[in-house]
């Protein structure tokens, strides 16, 4: 298979990850005799140090063209001071947009190795975590309006609109579903229809997408008692599906409770088009070229590209094995370093991947 993938490094420990996730993607699909062609593009920081635009449309074409983007991290300090319209972050929204990116999957995964890290009881941990949350990307009161800030009587007031159509509901409805179909069979609805009116139709329209996928369960949750159940047995979730604003909550709540930042993969996908793959985690520039950084979210990133943006189930496996044999053997990054592991680098970790595919 002759594929393009577009590398967006960005900034910080960008460059250095993206270099162990391609080195351990190239060697995972050389194994099947596929052969992939690379493109890299500018974003971020260093696309405004080169061309003034966080996402130059060199950019944003580059990506339209390739079969999958496969993005590290952006942002740093020397871009902070800069106004909202042209800071780096502006780059991942814009080509999330440009790309109809609708859908987030942002699995939360406890491997056994890493189980000391988890921020659990131990007791609530050991029945192991492994769960993916569906969160819808491009509505929601994100994005609804009206929306504004004005004096109204003399008092400031700040209102925005939290809106769905049944459309938007039923595509991210269907990606929750697919998903489970390749999981554990079980979708859990997160809403707030006890209150909201978006949350009554979000929670119908579910409903009616799950009749033509009746071999998946499916049971419903109210965001705030969905919140709390992820920290009492977050064992009992498969695929969670929510809108915009609960899965930024959410997804950040289920990853966070692993205990491992830098060992988070995240995919976004549209209805048609190249997908976009990144690690969940910052440009973290407090580390940057020091080869302290992990690379296993990146890699892991890779893992999601190959089975979900390529249709590569075999070759991504590989990799998580990979990975997981990995820490088997007891090689750490600073940041999961635990007594009497191995300390290793960004790139021996990657290189240790490579060597167990
Ligand atoms: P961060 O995720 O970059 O870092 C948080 C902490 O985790 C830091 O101590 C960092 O060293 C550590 N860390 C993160 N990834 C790591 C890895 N792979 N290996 C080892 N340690 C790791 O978040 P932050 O510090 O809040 O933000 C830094 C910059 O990144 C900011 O400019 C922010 O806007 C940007 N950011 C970008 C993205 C993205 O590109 N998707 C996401 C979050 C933050």
């Amino acid at each position: 298979m002759e594929k393009t993938i577009c590398l967006l490094p960005g900034d910080g420990i960008g460059p250095e990850i993206l270099e162990q996730g391609v080195l351990v993607m190239d060697a995972a699909v050389a194994k099947n005799g596929h052969h992939f062609h690379y493109e890299k593009a500018l974003i971020g920081g260093a696309a405004i140090d080169a061309t003034d635009s966080p996402l130059p449309e060199a950019t944003v074409a580059a990506c339209k063209a390739s079969d999958a983007v496969f993005l590290a991290a952006v942002g740093g300090p020397k871009w902070d001071g800069l106004a909202p319209e042209k800071r780096p972050e502006r780059g991942l929204l814009g080509i999330r947009k440009a790309l109809g990116l609708f859908a987030n999957l942002r699995p939360a995964l406890l491997l056994p190795q890493l189980a000391g890290a988890c921020l659990l009881r131990p007791d609530i941990a050991k029945k192991g975590l492994d769960l993916i949350v569906v969160r819808e990307l491009t509505g929601d009161i994100y994005f609804g309006e009206p929306r504004g800030l004005e004096t109204r009587n003399g008092s400031r007031v700040g209102f925005n609109t939290m809106i769905y159509s049944e459309e938007e509901i039923a595509r991210i409805a269907r990606v929750a579903f697919t998903t489970a179909r390749q999981r554990r069979h079980k979708v859990c609805s997160v809403e707030k229809s006890n209150v909201l009116e978006t949350s009554r139709l979000w929670k119908e329209v579910v409903c009616e997408v799950h009749k033509d996928f009746a071999d998946v369960e499916l049971s419903h949750l109210y965001v705030d008692n969905a919140a709390m159940q992820l920290v009492r047995d977050p064992s009992q979730f498969d695929v969670i599906l929510t809108g915009n604003i609960f899965g930024d909550i959410l997804s950040d709540e289920a990853s966070v409770i692993t205990g491992s930042l830098g060992m988070l993969p995240s995919a976004s996908m549209g209805a048609e088009g190249p997908g976009l793959f990144e690690p969940v985690h910052g440009s973290a520039p407090d580390i940057a070229g020091q080869d302290k950084a992990n690379p296993l979210a990146t890699i892991l990133s890779a893992a999601m590209l190959l089975r979900l943006g390529l249709g590569m189930p075999e070759e991504a496996a590989m990799i998580e094995r990979a990975v997981e044999k990995t820490l088997a053997d007891g090689y750490r990054t600073g940041d999961i370093m635990e007594a009497g592991k191995k300390a290793v680098g960004c790139r021996a970790m990657g290189q240790l991947v490579a060597e167990r595919l």
